[in-house]
């Protein structure tokens, strides 16, 4: 009978539990304590709790070095550690310091822009999420604050690459906002993901230049430490090819069309110029690493 009842008033999962109980008949029903494992009030374990959930996301005791190692470029890095500090300048976050400013999200005008509701709930944002990890991604549900996600992201360190799209995606979708908000550009999801997967791509382009361009390095103090044995000194001074060269690589991207230049800069120890290339324009995989060639060839050119 009383099971009857339990499945008409609960659903069949927490009526299997509630029946699965095992009842000690003989025992009065008594008030537990859930904090710690006597069942005993303790004010010990009532402080640990309140504490715990007031420094959650502290920001003193925040992973600050998962951070800041992301693979992603610097402006991302940044925007990140605004979000870790809550203080992305949205509507609702303005309007909490600023009592004239409107809360609503300018996009969808359909409740308050938080950065759950700007990342995670605004149509704008689910649209991008959609393209990009497809209908069902299932990273987040829509219950979900978007500080309790993205601390998440840096509990599990093998997530790195996810890591970096996630951060990525959450970037652009902010810039889509503020293209609407200063610059009266609407919201185009399609145009957005297209925006993220070439920022990736050329994103990956550019490290593996780098990649490329140190590993060069290598190979030219090798160079020098034989030529030095073999005695050929010629136009430099012997100082010189004891302490080597300093190689810069400046890369910085275009703010507008999202694309990366390089500029690689010699120089000696004391910080003499020696040599340097740069390049501009379209990237592209091969011309960017015939940029590093060049340089080194000059490199060499000018050592020997
Ligand atoms: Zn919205």
């Amino acid at each position: 009978m009383e099971h009857h009842l339990i499945q008409q008033i609960f659903s069949p999962d927490i009526s299997q539990a509630i029946t699965n109980l095992v009842i000690h008949t003989r025992e009065e029903d008594n008030m537990q304590w859930n904090l710690n494992n006597i069942g005993k009030v303790s004010v010990k374990a009532l402080y640990k709790a309140k504490i715990e959930n007031l420094y959650r996301n502290d920001h003193a005791t925040r992973d600050w070095g998962a951070l800041w190692s992301l693979e992603v470029a610097p402006a991302i890095k940044i925007f990140l550690w605004k979000c870790a500090h809550e203080i992305l300048p949205t509507n609702a976050k303005t309007a909490s310091i600023l009592h004239y400013i409107d809360p609503t999200c300018k996009i969808c005008k359909s409740g308050e822009e938080t950065m759950t509701h700007m990342f995670l709930n605004c149509p704008a944002a689910t649209d991008v999420w959609h393209h990009m990890f497809g209908e069902s991604h299932g990273l987040f549900d829509h219950q979900t604050p978007f500080m309790d996600w993205f601390n998440t992201w840096f509990q599990h360190t093998s997530n790195g690459e996810n890591m970096s799209t996630y951060a990525t995606t959450c970037w652009f979708i902010w810039k889509a906002r503020c293209d609407l908000v200063f610059q009266n550009i609407k919201p185009n999801s399609k145009k957005t993901t297209l925006s993220i997967q070439q920022h990736l791509c050329d994103y990956n382009r550019i490290q593996n230049l780098a990649h490329h361009a140190l590993n060069t390095q290598g190979h030219i103090s090798e160079t020098g430490l034989q030529r030095e044995e073999t005695g050929f000194h010629v136009g430099i001074p012997r100082q010189k090819q004891d302490y080597g060269y300093i190689i810069k690589i400046c890369t910085i991207q275009d703010p507008n069309s999202y694309q990366f230049f390089s500029a690689l800069t010699v120089t000696d120890f004391a910080g003499k110029y020696v040599d340097n290339r740069g390049h501009t324009g379209q990237l592209g995989a091969s011309r960017a690493t015939g940029g590093g060639e060049l340089a080194f060839a000059g490199l060499r050119k000018s050592i020997t």
